[in-house]
């Protein structure tokens, strides 16, 4: 079986899981207790939030520890939605429609049970939010602006530095999801100008289930988990330990291997790209060629079930995806595709192949010369 869902997630580095272990059962101790146990736990989440800090180039107090990159997503935007409003009486929030579910499902909540007024911002049809689609939207009741740094579903890398320019100069707190963009991208919060950044270890060889929010000194937030006074008072309960040292150790390494890990694996996604729109017919690219994370191949063929596909892709051993991992099983092409404005017809048939460090030359042979037919045979069996 050949795994080409890198953006799904991935597989724990075996030197993080090395970096967990001690600390679910030698050094178990909750880090909120005085004792030497909880100085030792207490160490631990302090050095982890240190070494994160250096790779976004921030201050270690401003961040936070969270479940996931989910987690993240919400406690920016319902929290610095909530502060907003309280404090300047602001209550738009403008994002852009090929945001991941946990943006657009919390705002769409905070519509309808909290009376905030919610902005789609439009793409363009690589799925890009430009500068000028949020210069013209933003207005004097704008609270919060939020656009993924890269599109989880079809690539297509944002111009965050710009719109976070524009955020800045009209005093909007500007978010990004950077979940699927931190195994790639470059982190530093001060070059991109955000005031809030969430990440998620899973997607860059860390543990499920831990992710970070970035917090930059003075912006406000209130926290949506209450209880303790863990992670400055924005998030309660008891740090998860293990998977925080777990989180910090793969950011790390992602930073260190970065450069490496995008020389591999670019010319191998550049030949799926290539081989795939000259062999298959009725085939398109979705999402921007150029501004693109180097691990992701995404396209549309016209005419198939792109679930059906990926029942034949997986019956003759490979792993891919038809878009967001959680659209699995639902017939109606998804949010991404309406918004870039694909048919029915090209926005069911969907395709992702996402790469990741251990793929191999081999692999991608394999997969090119299997994919025509199984093509084929989705359209036959429609
Ligand atoms: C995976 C992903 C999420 C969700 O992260 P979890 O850690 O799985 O909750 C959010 N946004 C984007 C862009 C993602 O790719």
């Amino acid at each position: 079986m050949i795994y080409l869902d890198y953006s799904a997630t991935t597989p724990v580095d075996s030197r993080v899981v090395e970096a967990m272990t001690p600390f679910f059962n030698a050094s178990f101790g909750n880090p909120s207790s005085v004792h030497r146990f909880g100085q030792i736990a207490e160490a631990s989440i302090d050095s982890s939030r240190e070494s994160v800090a250096r790779v976004l180039h921030c201050k270690p107090d401003e961040i936070i520890f969270t479940s996931c990159g989910s987690e993240s997503d919400n406690l920016a935007i319902r929290g610095a939605a909530y502060a907003m409003r309280e404090r300047t009486g602001a209550n738009w929030i403008l994002a852009s429609r090929a945001e991941h579910p946990a943006v657009t499902k919390t705002l769409e909540h905070l519509g309808k049970y909290d009376g905030f007024l919610i902005e789609w911002l439009d793409v363009n049809e690589h799925g890009m939010v430009t500068p000028e689609i949020v210069a013209k939207a933003i207005c004097d009741n704008t609270a919060i602006v939020s656009v993924m740094y890269a599109n989880n579903e079809i690539g297509t890398i944002n111009p965050i530095k710009e719109i976070a320019e524009i955020c800045r100069v009209n005093k909007i707190l500007f978010h990004t999801d950077a979940v699927q963009a931190a195994a790639y991208l470059p982190l530093d919060v001060n070059e991109l100008g955000v005031d809030m950044m969430s990440l998620g270890a899973h997607k860059f060889y860390g543990p499920k289930g831990v992710g970070a929010l970035y917090v930059r000194k003075g912006t406000p937030l209130v926290p949506h988990l209450t209880g303790g006074g863990q992670e400055f008072n924005l998030r309660a309960g008891t740090q998860n330990v293990p998977y925080i040292v777990g989180f910090a150790e793969a950011l790390r390494l992602t930073e260190d291997e970065r450069e490496q890990r995008a020389a591999h694996i670019q010319p191998l996604r550049d030949k799926i790209i290539g081989t795939v729109l000259e062999t298959i017919p009725d085939s398109q690219l979705t999402g921007d060629l150029e501004s693109r994370l180097p691990h992701h191949a995404s396209f549309a063929f016209k005419g198939i079930d792109g679930n059906l596909l990926l029942t034949l892709l997986d019956a003759a051993g490979f792993a891919c995806s038809s878009g967001s991992a959680c659209k699995t099983g639902n017939p109606e092409p998804s949010e991404v595709m309406n918004a870039i404005g694909l048919s029915r017809e090209w926005g069911l048939g969907s395709l992702r192949v996402t790469l990741g460090k251990d793929t191999l030359p081999d692999h991608i042979e394999s997969f090119l010369s299997a994919l025509p037919n199984l093509v084929k045979k989705a359209r036959h069996l429609k």
